[in-house]
């Protein structure tokens, strides 16, 4: 059985002021048995890791590279050392923004590990994928060259976002949901053994405290990456809460 873990994801949201949210839960009642990790723009990092109590910190990208002349890129140990434990990965906004492809996510994932950082590596369909039926394959390959050999179940996470669902409100149905998961965690099986059943798989796009409780009762889903919602305590409190 997976780890559960509810991940919130601010994007480039929030200033100094916003770390009252996540002041509002580290102060307050965190359920047994789940995980709770925030991950701020990278100038809150230092800030946000001061405050979070039992919350736990991450980065929304890294650099493949350890340092170096990269102007505006932040390394993996520049976030460990600011005190983050995890990392967000191939983000669809990065893969779109940024042109970032599988191999690039698949090097930066190493870069996470070597500075002790745990990966959460995300993939998806766009809609004209879904449209066209290939949304498994799309996802699948996208794991296949997102993950290195190296996964373990406690240096990686997986997230399904289906791109079309990220921030529209549109959610999968739930039996679509379920289909994904089931194939991502066969993909993990396969080529990882018993570690691919540990390996958290979240569901990311458009999770809010009214439709958290039935994502996470659906087969292979062990919590969510969550972003609009993540950014209000009083949003993401009462989807921890579902977990
Ligand atoms: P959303 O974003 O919850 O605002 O749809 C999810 C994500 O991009 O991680």
């Amino acid at each position: 059985m997976a780890r559960k873990l509810a991940a919130g994801n601010w994007k480039m949201n929030g200033t100094g002021d916003s770390l009252m949210e996540l002041e509002a839960l580290a102060t307050g009642d965190l359920p047994q048995g789940v995980e709770v990790l925030i991950c701020p723009p990278a100038p809150l990092i230092s800030r946000a890791a001061e405050i979070a109590g039992g919350i736990r910190i991450g980065g929304q990208d890294c650099h493949a590279e350890a340092s170096g002349a990269h102007t505006g890129d932040t390394s993996a140990m520049m976030l460990k050392d600011a005190g983050a434990s995890y990392v967000i990965l191939g983000h669809s906004e990065r893969r779109s923004d940024h042109g970032e492809s599988d191999e690039v996510v698949r090097a930066k994932t190493e870069a996470a590990y070597a500075a002790d950082l745990i990966a959460v590596v995300c993939v998806g369909e766009t809609l004209e994928d879904r449209e066209a039926g290939s949304t498994l394959q799309v996802v699948c390959m996208q794991l296949a060259g997102s993950l290195p050999d190296s996964v373990t179940a406690d240096n990686t996470v997986v997230a399904y976002e289906p791109v079309w669902a990220i921030g529209t409100g549109k959610v999968p149905t739930l039996e679509q949901i379920a289909e994904v998961h089931a194939a991502l965690r066969d993909a993990l099986t396969q080529r990882y053994g018993d570690a691919g059943d540990n390996i958290p798989l979240l569901y990311g796009g458009s999770v809010k405290p009214g439709n958290a409780a039935d994502i996470f009762a659906t087969a292979n889903v062990d919590g969510a990456l969550v972003g609009g919602a993540s950014l209000k305590s009083a949003d993401f409190g009462p989807i921890i809460a579902a977990l």
